[in-house]
């Protein structure tokens, strides 16, 4: 299986000139241009590494990073515009594994890339674990477990609970989520949210007798780590 590479940086041309030389090189890679999406995409856990610009429209490289070390340990190398101190601190206090200043030679980079996947964990045999308190949820097998006993979801309760886990911390309302769990051409009852949320207390809060989804009244849905 090739190793997949994922390129954040909204520079097109020094993206695609950059996927070309990797791609050259054996990898398989994909580009985003926009932080928000390129968040997303790290965090379907479909990357072995992430080249993640500092300078980035939508969200910053420092808040891509943040957000995406809440739930994946993909390895992530920051490029920084420039040859700031203060940037690679910053980077690697929120979880970088290393960093490259802007200009770079390509051998550079593919030294860097290389060390790095070379200490990282093979990550995606083994899947991305989503956590909070005793809950567990396993994105690849689609299992959950609460203080290590199995529950059953129903496909939509599992989709709405990854969901939840993967912005922990985040309230979402629930447009949001109906876009994003339901998908944007959704047409049915708008309290399908409340209803499945209801269904999810039901079997975890309820029997383990824990509050793992908070109600933001009038807003919508977090689930906090405690
Ligand atoms: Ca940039």
């Amino acid at each position: 299986m090739k190793t997949r590479i994922l390129i954040i940086e909204d520079e097109e041309k020094f993206a695609r000139f950059v996927e070309m030389e990797l791609t050259y090189e054996g990898y398989e890679v994909s580009k985003a241009h926009h932080g928000r999406i390129g968040l997303e995409m790290a965090e379907s856990g479909d990357y072995d590494l992430v080249l993640l610009d500092v300078m980035l429209p939508g969200l910053s490289g420092m808040e891509v990073l943040r957000r995406l070390r809440r739930t994946s340990p993909v390895p992530v190398i920051m490029l920084t515009a420039r040859d700031s101190v203060m940037d690679k601190v910053a980077g690697l206090d929120s979880g970088a594994d290393d960093y490259i200043t802007k200009p770079f030679a390509i051998e550079e980079l593919l030294a860097r890339i290389r060390t790095v996947l070379r200490k990282a964990p093979a990550l995606r045999p083994e899947g991305q674990v989503l956590r909070s308190g005793p809950v567990e949820l396993d994105v690849a097998s689609r299992r959950v477990s609460v203080e290590g006993t199995p529950i059953e979801l129903t496909k939509r309760e599992f989709d709405l609970l990854q969901f939840l886990l993967e912005n922990k911390g985040i309230v979402l309302s629930r447009e949001t989520i109906l876009e994003k769990v339901w998908g944007y051409d959704f047409e049915g009852e708008t309290n399908a949210v409340d209803v499945y949320v209801r269904f999810l207390r039901g079997k975890i809060d309820e029997v383990f007798d824990i509050k793992l989804i908070s109600t933001i009244r009038g807003v919508g849905y977090v689930i906090r780590d405690e």
